[in-house]
């Protein structure tokens, strides 16, 4: 039934996917299976627990750059599953907060998705069915919009998101975790901490979908 609907694919829309560029909706089988062997990637950044779903390489690259450029919807259901693992591998205290990395309306209407939120979302609503207190709020906003980060060095990144995010307002009890695709230098989540500091919001830790090796 898959390979039909993945020939169909091909045949109808030219769609491949975009781990290894086969016809197929979204991420191939072999390439859904190397993405669940991905091994986690936990560490520190920003003064604060991280664990990632992987390393950021190959087809966990790929489905990433996939999802914020063109693929969105069809990758949210792997990549979800990724920031779960990365959530418990976390054991944060319940109820956890997750509190996604605020994206630029203009970058949402372009993408067709808010990854971090997004995955946010689904993730949390996977992990209340099994029965684990986890709920996502956009605390944090944009009070300016930074440059995508993406070709940006160390200083620039952290100049680019200098600033740029506020707490919204709205008591948390305990701590949040914030929730962002990639973690690069950690410069945006940098931001991220120091504004929910600014208000008195404690961060006790991140969950990224993929980090580069070398950061992590
Ligand atoms: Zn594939």
């Amino acid at each position: 039934m898959r390979s039909t609907i993945n020939a169909l694919a091909e045949l109808v829309f030219g769609a491949c996917c975009p781990g290894c560029a086969t016809p197929a909706f979204g991420l191939c089988l072999d390439c859904r299976q190397e993405l669940r062997r991905t091994p986690l990637l936990l560490g520190q950044c920003a003064g604060i627990p991280v664990a990632a779903g992987g390393a950021y390489a190959g087809v966990l690259r790929q489905a990433v750059l996939a999802a914020k450029e063109r693929h969105g919807l069809a990758l949210l259901g792997p990549l979800t599953a990724l920031l779960e693992d990365a959530l418990q591998a976390l054991r944060p205290s319940l109820p956890a907060l997750l509190v996604p990395v605020p994206t630029a309306p203009e970058r949402v209407q372009q993408r067709g998705i808010d990854l971090p939120r997004d995955v946010a979302l689904r993730a949390a609503r996977k992990l209340r069915a099994a029965g684990c207190d986890v709920r996502v709020r956009a605390g944090l906003k944009l009070v300016r919009t930074p440059l995508d980060q993406a070709g940006l060095g160390a200083v620039a990144r952290r100049d680019n998101v200098c600033g740029a995010m506020s707490w919204r307002s709205g008591e948390v009890p305990g701590g949040v975790i914030i929730v962002d695709d990639l973690i690069t230098t950690g410069a945006t989540l940098t931001e991220a901490v120091r504004a929910c500091a600014a208000s008195g919001v404690a961060v006790t830790g991140a969950v990224c979908l993929a980090r580069p090796v070398r950061n992590a």
